[in-house]
């Protein structure tokens, strides 16, 4: 078992980790550990002088690395993989006690990530171009895929190195070089990532790593000139604003943002299996996750089974701190969390809900939430219509298909859905009428390496995983010559 402890975490620029110049005389920011409160380290922030430093090594890094053959580019991708592979019982710590996170969700989280390298060392190697049959004798059409440049990213902290990882390594499979802000709540283990690159050996400037005041940075930097795509992963309101600044510069932008995910289980479901299930996924990185299953709609002849099994299941949820054995869910990543969870559960008891577990904070000491479960809710609760990130489950009965699909489809958001139905027809029908970007049917399938990963509707646009995801990072060139 690893004991390694907590590090300072620095900005990388142009291939040196360093100290911030900071922004209102503020260097540095306190990292805190959520399952105890306590400061573990610090945090350097950039200035607007070190972000120009960052933009001109990616830059230069671009010039580098566009030109390396993508051979070349697979071998060292493949190679970052095998180095996180290697550090991820140290990484999985450190990841832990800044995120707080069980260690096996880590683990699984970094291991994960060198997965995801991996099939974009791949992509790599595959990033093809086309000849198109001419019409006219001696004409050549020719569609070239040229990597779009200098790459803005922002990554939130619930994953705080999937998230990054899947914008990083699509930018470097393309040839694109990247500045990436990491998230300052979480800093440590997405800096373990980016130094996994580095020490397989990317050129200086092709990766950078800053942090600092989220909104200062993506002011200066989405409307930079030598930043040519910008891709966002965060909350639906902060992507909105994002997405009109790049707009505004006629940027490229990937936004993944927020969801409501629906998870229907229908009269016909084996109910143990979506007890299972969902009861397992819900509580994963303590519902901190875009894809959570969140608005629980269950067939009402089944509803009761349902909703006693699913409770019964939640109170063997064993909370704590995530370094601990056996523990299955951690503390919420942050104080703002708690707040949230409180004004949501506090809203549906006062508009008439039914508590069956939880409900409330545990202890005084870090940012435990207790696995919650609602029933009876009013239509206008703001557990069913706002994103809550975080443990609570509201289950609601329903009588028709027809009604089930039309409440799966109220809400602005169009992330992740989930069905649990025995009947082919009727996993077909959800499948075709239900708007969202991802749908998963008696299993938890999403967010492997090899398939599509994005939203629709107000959870953005863009795909961050499968052949789709590259298609972000290059841009298309079309060349028609007549031999002469
Ligand atoms: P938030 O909306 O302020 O921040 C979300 C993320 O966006 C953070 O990483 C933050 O650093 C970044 N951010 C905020 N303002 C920014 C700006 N102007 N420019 C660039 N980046 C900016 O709030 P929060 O309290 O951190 O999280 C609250 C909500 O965000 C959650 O309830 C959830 O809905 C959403 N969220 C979604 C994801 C996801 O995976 N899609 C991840 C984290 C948070």
């Amino acid at each position: 078992m690893s004991t390694v402890s907590y590090p300072d975490v620095q900005l990388f620029i142009d291939g040196v980790w360093r100290e911030g110049h900071g922004h209102d005389g503020a260097a540095h920011q306190p990292i805190v550990n959520p399952a105890t409160e306590e400061e573990i380290g610090t945090l350097a922030h950039a200035s607007r002088a070190d972000l120009d430093a960052a933009l001109l090594a990616a830059e230069k890094g671009f010039a580098t690395w566009r030109h390396v053959p993508a051979h070349e580019r697979y071998k060292l991708m493949r190679k970052a993989a095998e180095i996180l592979r290697e550090r991820a019982e140290d990484i999985a710590r450190i990841m832990t006690m800044e995120q707080g996170k069980p260690l096996p969700e880590s683990r699984m989280e970094t291991l994960a990530a060198a997965d995801i390298i991996d099939w974009f060392a791949e992509e790599a190697r595959r990033l093809y171009g086309r000849l198109i049959p001419a019409r006219g004798a001696g004409v050549q059409q020719i569609v070239h895929k040229e990597p779009v440049g200098v790459v803005a990213a922002f990554t939130p902290w619930n994953f705080p190195i999937n998230q990054a990882v899947r914008k990083i390594s699509a930018a470097l499979a393309a040839g694109c070089s990247i500045i990436l802000k990491g998230p300052e709540e979480t800093p440590a283990s997405c800096a373990a990532l980016v130094k996994a690159y580095e020490d397989a050996g990317l050129p200086k400037g092709v990766v950078n790593l800053v942090f600092g005041v989220p909104a200062e940075i993506s002011q200066y930097l989405i409307p930079h000139p030598i930043v040519k795509k910008v891709t966002f992963t965060g909350s639906t309101a902060v992507g909105k604003q994002l997405a009109a600044l790049a707009g505004a510069h006629m940027k490229r932008v990937t936004m993944e943002l927020g969801g409501h995910a629906p998870a229907v289980v229908f009269e016909d479901a084996d109910v143990d299996l979506a007890v299972k299930l969902l009861s397992g996924a819900k509580f994963r990185n303590a519902g901190q996750v875009c894809v959570s299953p969140t608005r629980f709609l269950v067939h009402e002849d089944i509803y009761s089974r349902f909703v006693d099994g699913f409770t019964e299941a939640v109170g063997q949820v064993k909370v704590g701190n995530g370094l601990e054995d056996g523990v299955r869910m951690g503390p919420l990543a942050n104080s703002r969390r708690v707040d949230a969870m409180e004004a949501l559960t506090a809203d549906a008891l006062s508009k008439g809900a039914t508590l069956h577990a939880g409900g409330a904070r545990i202890g005084n000491k870090g940012y435990f939430f207790q696995p919650t479960v609602l029933t009876d809710l009013a239509a206008d609760s703001r557990i069913l219509n706002e994103e809550p990130f975080g443990p609570i489950v509201p289950i609601m009965p329903f009588t028709s298909t027809e009604a089930v699909i039309e409440e799966a489809n109220r809400l602005p958001y169009g992330l992740a859905a989930y069905a649990y139905t025995t009947s082919s027809a009727r996993a077909d029908e959800f499948a075709r009428r239900v708007e969202s970007g991802m749908i998963s049917i008696n299993h938890h399938g999403l967010a492997l390496p090899e398939v599509p990963f994005g939203g629709i509707k107000d959870s953005g646009y863009g795909s961050e995983g499968g052949i789709e995801a590259m298609e972000a990072y290059v841009n298309t060139k079309f060349v028609t010559q007549l031999g002469v």
